[in-house]
């Protein structure tokens, strides 16, 4: 017998109906491309999301087909979202980070039909216009005025234009909740990137999650600045959250730096941001050289890598910004687990809280976890035990785009579970923490050391503004901790004042072998540390040393 609810598809463009219904009057504040300050409400951005799927229409666009983004946070890639997803087309969100070839892969692997693009990326549609073989036209993102004139860009179209032209009369369409809405592909690290398809479904199931009280926490009271990227894993799913909730956004544009950062997270009161820890080392950065505090905001969610614990207790004691911490992935819409604390925490110490907080948390309603050893065998929840994670869940990916790579799931008799590559542990309470990802592990000697902890130790060292461990070559250990410190400015700390903060924090064995200073650590696509090329770089330091005199032997 079936239940006699009524059939509602789970659509994206519900969560623009419901904004402009509920929180009509709400703002969207973005800092433009062009610099100054945009502001309008939800009702304006449904408005012309309708015109935008319209004009859509009018350049011949059909349910299914993708349409590329090469933009920054802004109101304009808010419309796209709910303007391409609803229409029935898919959004493909592309990183702009990353180069021109992988570019034009990406779109020809997408088969995009349009690309929109905000004015900073000129110069890259320049080079990629003649090259996409499924393009029909670029739609720069500004209006008549500010285009670029002589671009050389074949059928070069203004977005403005494109929605001045176009009629706010557009009833979204119902269709299966099954639908792919969007489209975006992880970096890559090695072989080709691969497209990760969301439905609207995942998506909305998703946001639901997401937006509860001990994940994301996020309500109509909240004013929103996604700083993490619309052209990553949907800003975290930020602009779908906002919709549901009826919080204010507020859209940095290219702006990313500690200053602008700052002064609008001020002069918007946000009370709620998201981010990855580079992001978040140059606002703090910049707060703690100016002596500025942050008058609203009261949560930061840090997720992408590992926050230090130095940021977590810098954020709560300087500043009375509580830090959510939070894992997840592209493959996961991309959120999996928060930080969030259970009631028998709030008798912990301020030290015991922070090692609470360290870790990534608790999975989601919807997210089943597990941590396996190399047979594929299930380990327990001790908090001690560290294996490969696995997932599971209705925003998980369950193949790759166009079947690129194998099927990702695991083939071993367990079709279901999808292997992260990340290396956890799990405790009693369910925190899952992770200590690596499977390719970034040192293997001394047999035995593994987690690269993440060592680079706590380092980032709590006041005269340290980055650092990352990689694993070396040993003639005798086969790899061994290396360190990769970049200092503060006007900072001449030397290795062994540096290696000095290890004792007694952790096994002997453990401690870095070396030490190398650095003026910057490589950021890869998504401002993440790029240890596959400090491994390039500095992967032979210790077997060069080892030649040279006696071996620096490992502490054992
Ligand atoms: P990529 O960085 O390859 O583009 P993603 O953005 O999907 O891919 O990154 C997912 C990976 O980022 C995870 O598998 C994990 O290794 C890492 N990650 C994400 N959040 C955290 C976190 N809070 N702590 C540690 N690692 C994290």
């Amino acid at each position: 017998m079936n239940g006699l609810m009524m059939q509602k598809q789970l659509l994206i463009s519900s969560l623009i109906v419901h904004a402009d219904r509920h929180h009509g009057d709400t703002e969207i504040v973005s800092r433009r491309v062009e610099g100054d300050i945009h502001r309008y409400t939800f009702r304006d951005c449904h408005r012309r999301s309708r015109q935008l799927a319209n004009a859509l229409t009018g350049l011949g666009i059909k349910p299914h087909d993708r349409i590329g983004t090469l933009a920054w946070n802004g109101y304009r890639h808010m419309e796209l979202y709910y303007g391409v997803s609803g229409m029935g087309a898919v959004l493909h969100t592309i990183n702009p980070r990353l180069h021109e070839d992988q570019v034009t892969y990406i779109a020809d692997h997408a088969e995009d039909q349009y690309i929109f693009f905000d004015l900073t990326f000129l110069p890259l549609v320049k080079a990629i216009a003649g090259r996409c073989k499924t393009v029909k036209g670029f739609i720069a993102m500004t209006d008549r005025a500010r285009m670029p004139t002589d671009s050389g860009i074949p059928g070069l179209l203004c977005y403005e234009e494109l929605i001045d032209h176009s009629s706010p009369d557009y009833a979204w369409p119902t269709f299966d909740e099954n639908t792919a809405s969007t489209l975006c592909y992880t970096s890559g690290t090695t072989g080709h990137p691969k497209g990760v398809l969301y439905s609207h479904r995942s998506s909305l199931l998703h946001t639901y999650a997401a937006a509860l009280p001990d994940a994301l926490n996020c309500s109509a009271r909240d004013v929103i600045l996604p700083v993490v990227p619309m052209f990553h894993v949907n800003a975290w799913g930020l602009p779908y959250i906002a919709c549901m909730v009826g919080a204010k956004l507020v859209f940095p544009g290219p702006a990313l730096d500690g200053k602008s950062l700052h002064e609008l997270l001020e002069a918007e009161q946000v009370t709620l941001s998201a981010g990855v820890p580079t992001v978040w080392q140059g606002l703090l950065n910049h707060v703690e050289q100016t002596g500025q505090k942050f008058a609203s905001m009261t949560r930061t969610i840090v997720g992408g890598a590992a926050c230090p614990p130095a940021m977590l207790r810098m954020f709560q004691e300087g500043y009375g910004v509580t830090v959510l911490h939070s894992w997840g992935m592209t493959e996961l819409s991309p959120i999996g687990t928060v930080c969030s604390m259970k009631t028998r925490h709030a008798q912990l110490t301020p030290q015991e809280r922070y090692d609470v907080q360290s870790k990534q948390g608790r999975a989601l309603f919807g997210v089943d976890m597990k941590i396996v050893d190399a047979n594929g065998d299930e380990l327990p929840w001790d908090g001690v035990s560290s294996g490969d994670l696995l997932v599971r869940g209705p925003w998980v990916v369950r193949d790759y785009f166009r079947n690129e790579g194998a099927c990702p799931l695991r083939a071993n008799g367990e079709t279901d579970w999808f292997p992260t590559g990340d290396v956890a542990t799990i405790d009693p309470d369910g925190f899952m923490h992770i200590t690596d990802r499977s390719k970034d592990v040192i293997k001394s000697g047999g035995e593994w050391i987690g690269s993440i902890d060592l680079e706590n130790i380092a980032m709590a060292h006041p005269e340290v503004f980055q650092a990352a461990c990689i694993a070396a070559k040993h003639p005798k250990w086969d790899e061994r901790p290396l360190l990769i410190v970049v200092r503060k400015p006007q900072s001449s700390l030397t290795r062994e004042e540096l290696l000095r903060a290890y004792e007694g924090r952790i096994a002997k064995w453990w401690t870095p072998d070396d030490v190398i200073f650095v003026d910057a650590l490589p950021l890869g696509a998504t401002g993440k540390v790029q240890k596959n090329r400090l491994r390039e770089q500095f992967g032979d330091h210790l077997l060069a040393q080892a030649d040279g005199e006696t071996v620096q032997g490992a502490c054992r």
